[in-house]
Protein backbone atom coordinates (compact mmCIF):
# COMPACT_ATOMS: atom_id res chain seq x y z
CA UNK A 1 0.00 0.00 0.00
CA UNK A 2 1.10 3.65 -0.65
CA UNK A 3 2.10 5.17 2.41
CA UNK A 4 0.31 7.92 3.45
CA UNK A 5 3.69 10.43 3.54
CA UNK A 6 5.50 10.80 0.85
CA UNK A 7 9.29 12.37 0.66
CA UNK A 8 8.49 15.46 2.74
CA UNK A 9 5.84 16.65 5.34
CA UNK A 10 4.29 20.18 4.92
CA UNK A 11 3.30 22.28 8.02
CA UNK A 12 0.81 25.22 7.77
CA UNK A 13 1.75 28.01 10.70
CA UNK A 14 -0.95 30.11 11.26
CA UNK A 15 -1.13 32.93 13.91
CA UNK A 16 -4.69 33.33 15.79
CA UNK A 17 -6.53 36.09 15.32
CA UNK A 18 -2.88 37.75 14.63
CA UNK A 19 -4.28 41.67 14.93
CA UNK A 20 -5.90 41.00 18.56
CA UNK A 21 -3.27 38.60 19.85
CA UNK A 22 -0.73 41.35 19.06
CA UNK A 23 -2.65 44.16 20.68
CA UNK A 24 -2.64 41.60 23.43
CA UNK A 25 0.56 41.26 24.00
CA UNK A 26 1.03 44.78 24.82
CA UNK A 27 -2.37 44.92 27.29
CA UNK A 28 -2.27 41.61 28.93
CA UNK A 29 -5.43 42.64 31.24
CA UNK A 30 -7.45 42.11 27.59
CA UNK A 31 -6.53 38.11 27.96
CA UNK A 32 -9.77 36.49 28.24
CA UNK A 33 -11.87 39.06 27.28
CA UNK A 34 -13.49 40.26 24.04
CA UNK A 35 -11.55 42.31 21.48
CA UNK A 36 -12.00 43.21 18.07
CA UNK A 37 -9.50 45.13 15.69
CA UNK A 38 -10.61 47.59 12.79
CA UNK A 39 -10.10 48.18 9.27
CA UNK A 40 -8.18 51.53 7.62
CA UNK A 41 -10.95 54.62 8.70
CA UNK A 42 -12.51 52.37 11.39
CA UNK A 43 -14.78 50.81 9.16
CA UNK A 44 -15.24 47.21 9.24
CA UNK A 45 -14.31 44.60 11.75
CA UNK A 46 -11.22 42.63 10.42
CA UNK A 47 -10.16 40.59 13.94
CA UNK A 48 -11.79 39.28 16.87
CA UNK A 49 -11.14 37.67 19.78
CA UNK A 50 -12.91 33.95 20.15
CA UNK A 51 -14.89 35.67 22.73
CA UNK A 52 -16.37 38.24 20.31
CA UNK A 53 -16.77 34.83 17.55
CA UNK A 54 -19.00 33.74 20.11
CA UNK A 55 -20.90 36.57 20.03
CA UNK A 56 -22.33 36.20 16.73
CA UNK A 57 -20.19 39.41 14.90
CA UNK A 58 -18.70 38.06 11.54
CA UNK A 59 -15.42 38.68 9.88
CA UNK A 60 -15.63 42.25 7.75
CA UNK A 61 -18.75 43.18 9.15
CA UNK A 62 -19.42 47.19 9.65
CA UNK A 63 -18.14 48.60 12.55
CA UNK A 64 -21.43 51.06 13.09
CA UNK A 65 -23.99 47.81 12.64
CA UNK A 66 -22.01 46.27 15.82
CA UNK A 67 -21.71 48.97 18.16
CA UNK A 68 -24.74 48.32 20.55
CA UNK A 69 -22.97 44.60 21.30
CA UNK A 70 -19.72 46.38 21.38
CA UNK A 71 -20.83 48.70 24.32
CA UNK A 72 -23.14 45.81 25.63
CA UNK A 73 -20.33 43.20 26.43
CA UNK A 74 -17.27 45.96 27.10
CA UNK A 75 -15.78 44.78 23.84
CA UNK A 76 -12.51 46.31 24.17
CA UNK A 77 -11.98 48.30 20.00
CA UNK A 78 -8.44 49.24 18.42
CA UNK A 79 -7.75 51.02 15.05
CA UNK A 80 -5.39 49.07 12.61
CA UNK A 81 -1.86 49.52 13.84
CA UNK A 82 0.33 47.93 10.87
CA UNK A 83 3.57 49.26 12.24
CA UNK A 84 3.00 46.92 15.32
CA UNK A 85 1.46 43.74 13.44
CA UNK A 86 4.07 43.98 10.65
CA UNK A 87 7.09 43.68 13.37
CA UNK A 88 5.08 41.06 15.37
CA UNK A 89 4.77 39.43 12.15
CA UNK A 90 8.62 39.20 11.41
CA UNK A 91 9.51 38.17 15.00
CA UNK A 92 6.98 34.71 14.51
CA UNK A 93 8.75 34.37 10.95
CA UNK A 94 12.45 34.68 12.75
CA UNK A 95 11.76 31.94 15.30
CA UNK A 96 10.39 29.71 12.15
CA UNK A 97 13.23 30.59 10.08
CA UNK A 98 15.37 29.61 13.26
CA UNK A 99 14.05 25.99 13.53
CA UNK A 100 13.18 25.11 9.97
CA UNK A 101 15.19 25.80 6.80
CA UNK A 102 12.36 26.10 4.63
CA UNK A 103 9.95 28.61 5.53
CA UNK A 104 7.68 30.20 3.15
CA UNK A 105 6.13 33.53 4.31
CA UNK A 106 2.57 32.79 3.45
CA UNK A 107 0.82 36.16 4.75
CA UNK A 108 1.29 38.93 7.66
CA UNK A 109 0.03 35.55 9.83
CA UNK A 110 0.57 32.47 7.74
CA UNK A 111 4.01 30.63 7.06
CA UNK A 112 4.46 26.81 5.19
CA UNK A 113 7.46 24.94 6.46
CA UNK A 114 8.43 21.57 4.77
CA UNK A 115 10.91 19.04 5.74
CA UNK A 116 12.30 15.52 4.96
CA UNK A 117 10.68 12.15 5.92
CA UNK A 118 11.99 10.72 8.94
CA UNK A 119 13.25 14.03 10.00
CA UNK A 120 10.89 13.98 12.98
CA UNK A 121 9.59 10.60 14.30
CA UNK A 122 6.91 12.04 16.45
CA UNK A 123 4.71 14.67 14.38
CA UNK A 124 1.92 15.32 17.08
CA UNK A 125 5.11 15.97 19.41
CA UNK A 126 6.88 18.43 17.38
CA UNK A 127 3.90 20.27 16.47
CA UNK A 128 3.23 21.15 19.85
CA UNK A 129 7.06 22.10 20.77
CA UNK A 130 6.70 24.54 17.36
CA UNK A 131 3.86 26.11 18.76
CA UNK A 132 5.10 26.01 22.19
CA UNK A 133 8.48 27.90 21.06
CA UNK A 134 6.91 30.86 19.02
CA UNK A 135 4.81 31.48 21.87
CA UNK A 136 7.26 31.48 24.09
CA UNK A 137 9.79 33.81 22.09
CA UNK A 138 7.21 35.93 20.81
CA UNK A 139 3.85 35.76 23.11
CA UNK A 140 2.16 35.15 20.03
CA UNK A 141 -0.30 31.94 20.09
CA UNK A 142 -0.47 29.93 16.86
CA UNK A 143 -2.28 26.57 15.12
CA UNK A 144 -0.08 24.48 13.86
CA UNK A 145 -1.23 21.93 10.91
CA UNK A 146 0.87 19.08 9.47
CA UNK A 147 0.19 17.01 6.44
CA UNK A 148 1.44 14.97 3.35
CA UNK A 149 1.09 18.21 1.08
CA UNK A 150 0.75 21.90 1.30
CA UNK A 151 -3.00 21.83 0.63
CA UNK A 152 -3.57 18.99 3.36
CA UNK A 153 -1.53 21.26 5.69
CA UNK A 154 -3.97 24.09 5.13
CA UNK A 155 -6.71 21.41 5.45
CA UNK A 156 -4.96 20.24 9.11
CA UNK A 157 -4.51 23.65 10.38
CA UNK A 158 -8.49 24.72 9.56
CA UNK A 159 -9.19 21.79 11.97
CA UNK A 160 -6.29 22.40 14.22
CA UNK A 161 -8.39 25.49 14.99
CA UNK A 162 -11.69 23.40 15.68
CA UNK A 163 -9.82 21.78 18.53
CA UNK A 164 -10.06 23.20 21.83
CA UNK A 165 -8.07 26.67 22.48
CA UNK A 166 -5.50 24.42 24.47
CA UNK A 167 -4.23 22.49 21.98
CA UNK A 168 -5.01 23.82 18.55
CA UNK A 169 -2.31 21.39 16.58
CA UNK A 170 -3.26 18.51 14.28
CA UNK A 171 -1.62 15.74 12.18
CA UNK A 172 -3.34 13.77 9.58
CA UNK A 173 -2.64 10.25 10.47
CA UNK A 174 -3.56 7.93 7.64
CA UNK A 175 -5.64 7.59 3.91
CA UNK A 176 -8.71 6.68 6.13
CA UNK A 177 -8.29 9.31 8.64
CA UNK A 178 -7.67 11.34 5.60
CA UNK A 179 -10.95 10.67 3.88
CA UNK A 180 -13.13 11.14 7.20
CA UNK A 181 -11.47 14.88 7.75
CA UNK A 182 -12.16 15.52 4.11
CA UNK A 183 -15.92 14.51 4.23
CA UNK A 184 -16.52 17.36 6.76
CA UNK A 185 -14.56 20.27 4.72
CA UNK A 186 -17.03 22.15 2.13
CA UNK A 187 -15.67 22.62 -0.93
CA UNK A 188 -15.63 26.49 -0.27
CA UNK A 189 -13.04 26.00 2.26
CA UNK A 190 -10.67 24.15 0.64
CA UNK A 191 -7.50 26.69 -0.17
CA UNK A 192 -7.55 27.30 -4.19
CA UNK A 193 -10.77 26.75 -4.99
CA UNK A 194 -12.37 30.25 -5.16
CA UNK A 195 -16.32 31.05 -4.43
CA UNK A 196 -17.10 30.98 -8.44
CA UNK A 197 -15.62 27.65 -8.95
CA UNK A 198 -16.85 26.01 -5.42
CA UNK A 199 -20.86 27.28 -6.62
CA UNK A 200 -20.12 25.31 -10.24
CA UNK A 201 -19.34 22.31 -8.31
CA UNK A 202 -22.41 22.16 -5.85
CA UNK A 203 -24.38 22.78 -8.74
CA UNK A 204 -23.23 19.39 -10.10
CA UNK A 205 -23.95 17.99 -7.40
CA UNK A 206 -20.19 18.05 -5.39
CA UNK A 207 -20.36 19.41 -2.11
CA UNK A 208 -17.80 18.12 0.15
CA UNK A 209 -13.56 17.60 -0.61
CA UNK A 210 -14.57 13.84 -0.10
CA UNK A 211 -16.64 14.13 -3.28
CA UNK A 212 -14.34 16.08 -5.03
CA UNK A 213 -11.37 13.60 -4.83
CA UNK A 214 -13.62 11.14 -5.79
CA UNK A 215 -14.39 12.73 -9.30
CA UNK A 216 -12.92 12.04 -12.65
CA UNK A 217 -9.83 13.74 -13.81
CA UNK A 218 -10.90 15.35 -16.90
CA UNK A 219 -14.29 16.15 -15.94
CA UNK A 220 -12.24 17.96 -12.78
CA UNK A 221 -9.89 19.89 -15.34
CA UNK A 222 -12.84 20.77 -17.11
CA UNK A 223 -14.73 22.37 -14.24
CA UNK A 224 -11.87 23.94 -12.38
CA UNK A 225 -8.61 24.45 -15.36
CA UNK A 226 -5.78 22.45 -14.73
CA UNK A 227 -4.74 24.96 -11.42
CA UNK A 228 -8.05 23.03 -9.86
CA UNK A 229 -6.84 19.46 -10.74
CA UNK A 230 -3.30 20.59 -9.22
CA UNK A 231 -5.29 21.47 -5.98
CA UNK A 232 -7.40 17.74 -6.39
CA UNK A 233 -4.30 15.37 -6.69
CA UNK A 234 -2.86 17.82 -3.17
CA UNK A 235 -6.47 16.70 -1.73
CA UNK A 236 -5.36 13.18 -2.71
CA UNK A 237 -2.09 13.44 -1.05
CA UNK A 238 0.38 13.77 -3.92
CA UNK A 239 2.67 17.39 -3.87
CA UNK A 240 1.68 19.37 -6.52
CA UNK A 241 2.84 22.67 -5.35
CA UNK A 242 6.17 22.79 -3.44
CA UNK A 243 7.26 26.02 -1.28
CA UNK A 244 8.17 29.74 -2.72
CA UNK A 245 11.37 30.14 -0.27
CA UNK A 246 11.59 33.59 -2.48
CA UNK A 247 8.51 36.06 -1.82
CA UNK A 248 7.78 36.73 -5.73
CA UNK A 249 9.11 39.81 -7.10
CA UNK A 250 6.72 43.15 -7.24
CA UNK A 251 5.67 44.18 -10.49
CA UNK A 252 3.73 47.02 -8.84
CA UNK A 253 3.89 48.74 -5.48
CA UNK A 254 0.69 51.24 -4.78
CA UNK A 255 -0.81 52.94 -2.04
CA UNK A 256 -4.75 53.95 -2.07
CA UNK A 257 -7.27 54.75 0.54
CA UNK A 258 -10.41 56.18 1.57
CA UNK A 259 -10.94 59.32 3.34
CA UNK A 260 -12.05 59.90 6.94
CA UNK A 261 -14.80 62.11 5.30
CA UNK A 262 -15.74 63.04 1.54
CA UNK A 263 -13.05 65.61 0.31
CA UNK A 264 -14.16 68.12 -2.48
CA UNK A 265 -10.96 70.34 -2.94
CA UNK A 266 -8.24 70.04 -5.51
CA UNK A 267 -5.54 71.30 -2.53
CA UNK A 268 -6.81 68.20 -0.16
CA UNK A 269 -6.55 65.37 -2.84
CA UNK A 270 -3.40 66.94 -3.85
CA UNK A 271 -2.10 66.18 -0.55
CA UNK A 272 -3.22 62.90 0.13
CA UNK A 273 -1.79 61.73 -3.35
CA UNK A 274 1.31 63.32 -2.29
CA UNK A 275 1.20 61.50 0.66
CA UNK A 276 0.53 58.24 -1.12
CA UNK A 277 3.14 59.02 -3.52
CA UNK A 278 5.56 59.31 -0.71
CA UNK A 279 4.97 56.16 1.06
CA UNK A 280 4.96 53.87 -1.86
CA UNK A 281 8.23 55.67 -2.82
CA UNK A 282 9.93 54.87 0.39
CA UNK A 283 8.60 51.17 -0.02
CA UNK A 284 10.13 51.26 -3.52
CA UNK A 285 13.52 52.21 -2.46
CA UNK A 286 13.39 50.07 0.82
CA UNK A 287 13.21 46.77 -2.12
CA UNK A 288 15.77 48.65 -4.42
CA UNK A 289 13.71 49.80 -7.63
CA UNK A 290 12.80 52.31 -9.24
CA UNK A 291 9.47 52.83 -11.48
CA UNK A 292 8.85 54.58 -14.86
CA UNK A 293 5.06 53.94 -14.77
CA UNK A 294 2.73 56.34 -12.67
CA UNK A 295 -1.23 55.75 -12.51
CA UNK A 296 -3.18 58.00 -9.68
CA UNK A 297 -6.41 57.54 -9.63
CA UNK A 298 -9.92 59.45 -7.63
CA UNK A 299 -13.36 58.13 -7.37
CA UNK A 300 -16.61 59.06 -5.46
CA UNK A 301 -18.58 56.42 -2.76
CA UNK A 302 -20.03 54.36 -5.37
CA UNK A 303 -22.69 53.41 -2.26
CA UNK A 304 -24.09 56.90 -1.89
CA UNK A 305 -26.05 56.62 -4.97
CA UNK A 306 -27.93 59.98 -3.98
CA UNK A 307 -24.57 61.55 -4.87
CA UNK A 308 -23.51 62.46 -8.51
CA UNK A 309 -20.55 59.76 -9.28
CA UNK A 310 -16.99 60.28 -11.00
CA UNK A 311 -14.12 58.42 -11.39
CA UNK A 312 -11.14 58.83 -13.26
CA UNK A 313 -7.90 57.64 -13.60
CA UNK A 314 -4.06 58.46 -15.58
CA UNK A 315 -1.32 57.09 -16.36
CA UNK A 316 1.67 58.67 -16.77
CA UNK A 317 5.51 57.40 -18.03
CA UNK A 318 8.60 59.35 -16.80
CA UNK A 319 11.36 59.73 -19.53
CA UNK A 320 13.62 57.83 -17.24
CA UNK A 321 12.82 55.54 -14.25
CA UNK A 322 13.19 57.12 -10.77
CA UNK A 323 12.75 56.35 -6.93
CA UNK A 324 13.55 60.11 -6.46
CA UNK A 325 9.84 61.28 -3.77
CA UNK A 326 9.38 65.04 -5.28
CA UNK A 327 10.15 63.56 -8.78
CA UNK A 328 7.30 60.68 -8.41
CA UNK A 329 5.01 63.79 -6.68
CA UNK A 330 5.03 66.08 -9.68
CA UNK A 331 4.32 63.44 -12.02
CA UNK A 332 1.23 62.06 -10.05
CA UNK A 333 0.31 65.68 -9.03
CA UNK A 334 0.20 66.29 -13.08
CA UNK A 335 -1.92 63.63 -13.29
CA UNK A 336 -4.29 64.59 -10.53
CA UNK A 337 -4.67 67.83 -11.90
CA UNK A 338 -5.91 66.47 -15.22
CA UNK A 339 -8.44 64.42 -14.15
CA UNK A 340 -9.96 66.54 -11.43
CA UNK A 341 -13.57 67.82 -11.72
CA UNK A 342 -14.59 70.60 -8.93
CA UNK A 343 -18.36 69.57 -7.42
CA UNK A 344 -17.74 65.81 -5.77
CA UNK A 345 -18.01 64.11 -3.29
CA UNK A 346 -14.67 62.38 -3.02
CA UNK A 347 -14.11 59.35 -1.15
CA UNK A 348 -10.77 57.96 -2.19
CA UNK A 349 -7.46 58.45 -4.39
CA UNK A 350 -4.62 56.14 -4.86
CA UNK A 351 -1.52 55.91 -6.57
CA UNK A 352 0.17 52.66 -8.32
CA UNK A 353 3.98 52.45 -9.43
CA UNK A 354 5.01 49.99 -12.04
CA UNK A 355 7.88 49.43 -14.94
CA UNK A 356 9.63 48.68 -12.26
CA UNK A 357 13.35 47.82 -12.68
CA UNK A 358 16.22 47.38 -10.28
CA UNK A 359 18.10 50.47 -8.64
CA UNK A 360 21.41 49.89 -10.37
CA UNK A 361 19.27 49.70 -13.96
CA UNK A 362 20.84 52.60 -15.50
CA UNK A 363 19.58 53.80 -19.23
CA UNK A 364 21.02 56.93 -19.20
CA UNK A 365 19.52 59.75 -20.61
CA UNK A 366 21.30 62.07 -23.01
CA UNK A 367 21.65 65.45 -20.96
CA UNK A 368 20.20 63.99 -17.70
CA UNK A 369 22.61 61.69 -15.63
CA UNK A 370 21.16 61.48 -12.38
CA UNK A 371 21.94 63.53 -9.64
CA UNK A 372 24.18 61.94 -6.98
CA UNK A 373 22.95 64.29 -4.66
CA UNK A 374 19.70 63.25 -4.94
CA UNK A 375 20.36 59.92 -4.50
CA UNK A 376 22.15 60.57 -1.21
CA UNK A 377 19.30 62.75 -0.28
CA UNK A 378 17.01 60.69 0.26
CA UNK A 379 19.22 58.32 1.53
CA UNK A 380 19.68 60.40 4.44
CA UNK A 381 15.45 61.19 4.72
CA UNK A 382 14.80 57.25 5.10
CA UNK A 383 17.20 56.78 7.52
CA UNK A 384 15.77 59.41 9.86
CA UNK A 385 12.31 58.35 9.21
CA UNK A 386 13.27 54.62 9.74
CA UNK A 387 14.99 55.69 13.36
CA UNK A 388 11.87 58.47 14.14
CA UNK A 389 8.63 57.87 12.14
CA UNK A 390 7.63 58.01 8.45
CA UNK A 391 6.22 61.48 9.09
CA UNK A 392 9.59 62.83 10.97
CA UNK A 393 10.77 64.09 7.33
CA UNK A 394 8.71 64.52 4.02
CA UNK A 395 7.71 66.65 0.96
CA UNK A 396 5.99 69.77 1.96
CA UNK A 397 3.19 68.58 -0.89
CA UNK A 398 1.85 66.38 1.95
CA UNK A 399 0.23 69.45 3.77
CA UNK A 400 0.26 69.72 7.52
CA UNK A 401 -3.48 69.81 8.15
CA UNK A 402 -4.68 67.19 6.45
CA UNK A 403 -8.55 66.73 7.07
CA UNK A 404 -8.83 63.99 4.44
CA UNK A 405 -6.76 61.55 6.67
CA UNK A 406 -8.75 58.11 7.41
CA UNK A 407 -10.01 57.82 10.86
CA UNK A 408 -7.82 55.40 13.29
CA UNK A 409 -9.54 57.03 16.74
CA UNK A 410 -8.48 53.98 18.69
CA UNK A 411 -5.09 52.92 17.32
CA UNK A 412 -2.73 51.37 20.15
CA UNK A 413 1.30 53.61 20.54
CA UNK A 414 3.89 51.36 18.25
CA UNK A 415 4.93 49.80 20.65
CA UNK A 416 7.90 48.34 18.96
CA UNK A 417 8.87 50.53 16.12
CA UNK A 418 9.01 54.15 17.74
CA UNK A 419 11.15 55.22 20.51
CA UNK A 420 8.31 57.77 21.89
CA UNK A 421 6.22 55.21 22.18
CA UNK A 422 7.49 51.95 23.73
CA UNK A 423 6.00 50.61 26.55
CA UNK A 424 6.52 51.55 30.01
CA UNK A 425 7.08 48.82 32.30
CA UNK A 426 5.80 49.53 36.00
CA UNK A 427 7.18 47.97 39.21
CA UNK A 428 4.53 45.30 39.15
CA UNK A 429 5.22 41.43 39.16
CA UNK A 430 6.80 39.22 36.46
CA UNK A 431 4.34 37.10 35.54
CA UNK A 432 1.84 39.81 34.97
CA UNK A 433 3.84 41.74 32.71
CA UNK A 434 6.48 40.32 29.99
CA UNK A 435 7.57 42.23 26.86
CA UNK A 436 8.47 39.97 24.53
MG1 LIG B 1 -4.57 33.74 11.35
Amino acid sequence: MKQFYGEKTFGLIDCNNFYVSCERLFRPDLANKPVVVLSNNDGCIIARSNEVKKLGISMGAPYFKHKALIRKYNVTVFSSNYPLYGDISQRVMDVLMQMEPEVEVYSIDEAFITFPKGKYLDLENYAGFLKNTVQRDTGIPVSIGFGPTKTLAKIATWFAKKKSSTDSTFVMNDQHHLETLLAGVDVSDIWGIGRRYADRLKKQGVHTALALIQCNDTWIKKQLTIAGLRTVMELRGIPCISLEKAPPVKKSIGTSRSFGQPVHALSALQEAVATYTTQAAFKLRSRGLKASIIHVFIRTNSFRKEQAQYCNSKTLTLSESSSHTATLIKAALTSLKAIYQPGYHYQKAGILLSGLVPENYEQLHLFNAPDPSSISLMEAVDTINKRWGRDTIQSGAVGLIRDWCHRQLEKSPAYTTRWSELPIVKAAPPETFSVA
